[in-house]
């Protein structure tokens, strides 16, 4: 038990624009469009929390603003914030689904408790296995030529790791973008492959096994997030290793994942799982497994990258690194006061108390999405 209580609980919406549009398997996006919750102590500590809904994939901000106001806000005047894992079963029990706005709540909740603590996000979740993992960067522009041209500085900024966004154009040009990669690259470019769901189940073996030539370091969620059987089937035949993103969300499909053997790797994100804690507890499924884990994440702030940095750090094993890049590479302008930390192609876990970032309160306004209700 703290002395220390909830008292002002804010909900603010915001849309960042992005640099370009980014196509996938299962649409385009054109920029960040979060929900950033603000949790005020009776003693004026602040903990800050974010969920960033994509509506093809998770959910939609709007149904996270009702999920947060309307259901999980009651539960949590007064409080003691470090009763972390209480608040979060109400939470969960209070309304299904949304667990980008669960990831929300337990952020700020675990921020606050590392202010209270003097410890970080990470050192209250298990401790940091890591102080910083190699950055993976999405070439996801349907103008290839500016994809090149990103590619071309991020290398001179010292990232190695391409993940290639598949299945939204032709399969030629899927062949054609990796052939163009590997040539300029060479050995020293770790190239990965992420369909998004974009192919179809009845031809998805074949398309793959064209792409193995270009050697990717895994494929990633080849086919619909519901064809699990069919994703199975895909892992069992292809040496490739084949990794599931949309079709793993927290434990309950971690362990039908795991019973099927879904997959080789499953893509671990706390907008997903529904927090960092949550997300570990499928990190410890798949490790039980054999299976291997991926640093994933969503159109972010740099405030929900250090959320995932922080679970990255506590995992005992990570190998295949992550892809927190949107606050460097990809959004317009960032939330916080200083730039996430991003530096010779790694990211680095924030230092400090809680999350170990704040938030720059003009962005969040210069940011913010008017509600018009009615
Ligand atoms: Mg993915």
């Amino acid at each position: 038990m703290s002395d220390h209580k909830i008292e002002t609980i804010r909900v603010h919406r915001i849309l960042i624009p992005g640099k370009a549009v980014h196509s996938h398997g299962i649409g385009d996006v054109a920029g960040i469009h979060s929900v950033i919750l603000e949790l005020v102590t009776d003693t004026g500590l602040v903990g800050w929390g974010e969920a960033s809904p994509w509506p093809a994939f998770t959910g939609t901000a709007e149904g996270t603003v009702a999920a947060l106001h309307s259901y999980i806000r009651p539960l949590l005047q007064g409080a003691d914030p470090v009763q972390v894992e209480p608040l979060m079963t109400k939470a969960e029990a209070v309304v299904v689904g949304h667990p980008e706005a669960k990831a929300a709540l337990e952020m700020a909740l675990l921020d606050l408790t590392g202010k209270i603590s003097g410890l970080s996000v990470s050192e209250l979740v298990g401790g940091r296995a890591r102080e910083s993992m190699g950055l993976s960067f999405s070439v996801a522009n349907p103008d290839f030529g500016k994809d090149l041209e990103d590619v071309a500085t991020m290398w001179d900024d010292g990232v190695r790791i391409f993940k290639i966004k598949t299945g939204f154009a032709d399969h030629a040009f899927d062949l054609m973008r990796l052939d163009k990669l590997r040539g300029i690259y060479g050995a020293e470019a770790d190239l990965r492959i992420d369909y998004n769901q974009g192919l179809p189940a009845y031809d998805a073996v074949r398309c793959i096994q064209d792409l193995e030539a270009f050697r990717p370091t895994f494929v990633e969620q080849p086919v619909k997030m519901h064809e699990r059987e069919v994703l199975a089937q895909i892992t069992h035949q292809i040496a490739t290793p084949i990794m599931a993103d949309e079709s793993v969300f927290g434990v309950r499909e971690a362990m039908y994942g795991v019973q099927i053997r879904m997959a080789d790797i499953f893509s671990l994100k706390v907008m997903k799982a529904g927090g960092i804690r949550r997300a570990l507890e499928v990190g410890a499924i798949a490790r039980a497994a054999g299976i291997e884990v991926y640093g994933g994440c969503m159109f972010e702030t740099g405030l929900a990258h250090a959320a995932g940095a922080h679970l990255m750090a506590a995992l005992p094993e990570l190998r295949l690194e992550c892809e927190f890049y949107m606050s460097t590479y990809y959004a317009s302008e960032d939330i916080l006061t200083e730039p996430f930390p991003v530096r010779k192609g790694r990211v680095h876990v924030p230092t400090g108390p809680g999350l170990g970032v704040d938030v720059d309160r003009d962005q969040l306004a210069k940011f913010a999405v008017a509600e018009v209700l009615g």
